[in-house]
Parts: structure tokens; C-alpha cells; sequence
């Protein structure tokens, strides 16, 4: 790289959002100017020019000014927002690190270029191994580690279990769906178009699939689609459905709960009330709250496992990218909106 100064954009938080979507009144974008000139890199950190940014709903939960749900810090006011995300090593102060390297980092600035300490990256990507970037934050990243934690490690899925997942089409659902088919069980999924439900049905596989914004009955729905009841539910979306799911369970379902992002937007008092969590007992239900860090001992596993299933064809993705980092705060938030397939990602710049 011939230029030692750029001039970055990044988002930053500058208010926060107790309830309802995070737009551009909390989220606002700002141009630093970094310096990449040796002499300015701390020892033991990297320059990096940043590739592709994984939008999670778990971002929204850091905007809230108050710790609740699941629990991760929230993001200081005026600093800069961070998320998983893939980049490309311009400058190196470590030796394990050269100019060219692409590296994964769960907590890069969602900036356009950014210097961090070499200890937060988690890995090196092999751009050689067949396997597009963006997947890396799919199928290989938090939503299909989230997905393979609820349906193998927490859901037992066994051949014959009546699996449900909900939030069918979004970057956990459809990794979800496919897991449980690899694992032989039948399973139905719920997502809010009739456009999803085809996806989910023709590209992953599912057995069948409702629009939650068409067939509103959700208790009848279940009826309809478990007349053998459910022994799995892979919980994304919390409230209503989850309370009919509860009427449908069989004894020792598992319920691993991965989210619930129908509230999230919410400020706890206004969040949809179960009222039938008694039915837990008498049908011995497992329901587990569960965070994808606290399984990091398994990520090896789980990344042998999908690059298997990902060079075999056995799992595909669908990604939405957005172009460039402008787009965070629309990204964001699109995912409370039926509006995307998949899992969202941010092409920052352009992979050469
Ligand atoms: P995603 O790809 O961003 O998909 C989000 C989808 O959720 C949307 O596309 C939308 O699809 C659906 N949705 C939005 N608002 C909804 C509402 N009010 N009611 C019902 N569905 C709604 O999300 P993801 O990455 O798959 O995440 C799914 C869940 O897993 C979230 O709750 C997330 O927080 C959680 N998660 C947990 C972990 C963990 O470690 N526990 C890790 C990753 C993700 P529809 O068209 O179907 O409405």
C-alpha cells in the first residue's frame, strides 16, 4: 500500500434505543483519519482493511443503554460499534501476521479500516480453500455455530424427532433446518413470507414451512403441521410463538433457546408474557437459554463438521450483502422486517 494515511468511515453510537428500531438518530457514521505507517502501529497489533461485517440482532441488544436478555455490555456512547467480521492484514507488528493475510475477528470496528491488538483475531482464512468469505460469517460463523450448538449439543436430534425452527429463513434458521434433516428428523419451519417458505422448503429442505404473517393461529398452525407433536423447537423468535409451542410439546422436548428476536425491540415490561410455562413440567421439557461463547471448546468440531457438509453440498446459505459501510444502519435494521433471505452481511470493500 503506497498511502501511509486513509481516511476511515465508521458507525458510532451517539444515543441510546430502549425500545424500537436503532435508526441513524442513534447510529451515526463518522470519517477518522488512521495512520498506517509503521512508526504509528503499536507493537503486537495489526492494520486492517476491513472485507465483510456480519449483521446479528444481537447488536441491537448492545443499543439499549441497559444490560438485560442476553446480557452482552452495551456499546459506549461515542465509540464505535464493533462486530464479527472478516479483513484483510495491511501492515503487521507481530510476526504471525503478513501483509495479505485474511483474518476473522469477532469484535473488529465496523469501520472501513481499523488498527487492533493481533491477540483479538481468532484465525487465518485459507482464501484458497473453495469456500466464499462471506460464508465465513454464515454457515461457519456465530449463526451456523448457533444453529449446530441448539440442533446437535442441545437439541439431541435424533432420527424420527419432529424438529421446529423458527425464524426459519434467517442465517441460524436455515443452517438449523438443515442440520436436523441431516440428522433425520422431519422438520417444519416458521418465517414471515411466502417467498421464505418456498426458500426454506426448495433450497433447504424442509419438510414444510408456514408464514407466521398469513396464518396468524399459531396454536392451530402447530396443530396442523405436529400431529405427532414437538420434540425439538430451536427458539429464535420468543412471545406468541413460543406459547403455542409450549401447547404442543412432547414429554422431554428439548427447547434450546437461541433468541427471541420478536422482542427485542422492547423494554422488558412491554414483552409478551407465556402463560402456559407450567406445561414444562408436567411434559419434563428441557428449555435452555444458550450464548455461543460459552461453547467455544466445541468450535473445532462444529468447523470440521460444516466445511464437510459445505464441500459435499449437503448445507447450502443464502447471504444478503449490502455494499458498503454506509449500509450498517439500514442492515441492522432490516432484520426486524421480513425484507431479507438469509443471513446479512456488509461488503465493506471489495475482496481482490
Ligand atoms: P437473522 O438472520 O438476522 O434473521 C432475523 C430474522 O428474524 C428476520 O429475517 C425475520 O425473518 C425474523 N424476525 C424479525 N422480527 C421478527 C418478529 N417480530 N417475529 C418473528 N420473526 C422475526 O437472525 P439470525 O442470525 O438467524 O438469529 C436468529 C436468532 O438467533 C436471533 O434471536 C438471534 O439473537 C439468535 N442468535 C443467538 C445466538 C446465541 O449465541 N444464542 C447466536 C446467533 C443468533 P422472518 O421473515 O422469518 O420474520
Amino acid at each position: 500500500m503506497a498511502v501511509n494515511v486513509v481516511e476511515s468511515k465508521e458507525w458510532y453510537l451517539a444515543g441510546y434505543a430502549a425500545e424500537g428500531v436503532p435508526t441513524t438518530d442513534h447510529l451515526t457514521l463518522r470519517s477518522v483519519p488512521l495512520s498506517f505507517s509503521l512508526d504509528s502501529i503499536p507493537d503486537a497489533h495489526v492494520a486492517v482493511q476491513l472485507l465483510f461485517i456480519s449483521v446479528d440482532p444481537y447488536l441491537r441488544t448492545r443499543m439499549r443503554g441497559q444490560e438485560d436478555g442476553l446480557y452482552f455490555p452495551q456499546f459506549s456512547l461515542n465509540q464505535v460499534i464493533t462486530a464479527f467480521g472478516v479483513g484483510r492484514v495491511m501492515r503487521s507488528k507481530d510476526e504471525k501476521y503478513s501483509e495479505g493475510d485474511i483474518v476473522l475477528n469477532a469484535f473488529f470496528p465496523v469501520a472501513e479500516y481499523c488498527v487492533v491488538p493481533s491477540s483479538v483475531l481468532i484465525r487465518k482464512i485459507d482464501p484458497e480453500a473453495g469456500i466464499p468469505l462471506p460464508e465465513y460469517l454464515s454457515c461457519l460463523g456465530v449463526p451456523g455455530f448457533a444453529a449446530w450448538v441448539g440442533i446437535e449439543v442441545l437439541g439431541e436430534a435424533k432420527p424420527g424427532s419432529n424438529a421446529f425452527i423458527s425464524a426459519a429463513a434467517g442465517g441460524v434458521g436455515m443452517v438449523a433446518g438443515q442440520l436436523a434433516k441431516l440428522k433425520g428428523c422431519r422438520v417444519i419451519g416458521s418465517t414471515g413470507s411466502d417467498a421464505k417458505v418456498r426458500l426454506v422448503k426448495e433450497e433447504f429442505g424442509y419438510d414444510d414451512a408456514f408464514n407466521y404473517n398469513k396464518e396468524t393461529d399459531f396454536d392451530a398452525a402447530l396443530s396442523k403441521y405436529f400431529p405427532n407433536g414437538i420434540d425439538i423447537y430451536l427458539e429464535n423468535v420468543g412471545g406468541k410463538m413460543l406459547e403455542a409451542v409450549l401447547n404442543h410439546v412432547n414429554p422431554h422436548a428439548r427447547i434450546p433457546v437461541c433468541g427471541m428476536i420478536s422482542q427485542y425491540n422492547e423494554i422488558w415490561t412491554k414483552r409478551e408474557g407465556v402463560r402456559n410455562l407450567l406445561n414444562i413440567v408436567g411434559k419434563e421439557v428441557r428449555m435452555e437459554g444458550f450464548l455461543v461463547g460459552s461453547y467455544l471448546d466445541r468450535f473445532a468440531d462444529f468447523t470440521v463438521e460444516m466445511e464437510g457438509y459445505l464441500k459435499q453440498g449437503k448445507i447450502s446459505s443464502k447471504i444478503k450483502i449490502y455494499e458498503g459501510i454506509q449500509s450498517f444502519a439500514e442492515s441492522l435494521g432490516s432484520l426486524f422486517s421480513s425484507s431479507n433471505f438469509g443471513k446479512v452481511v456488509i461488503e465493506v470493500n471489495k475482496p481482490r
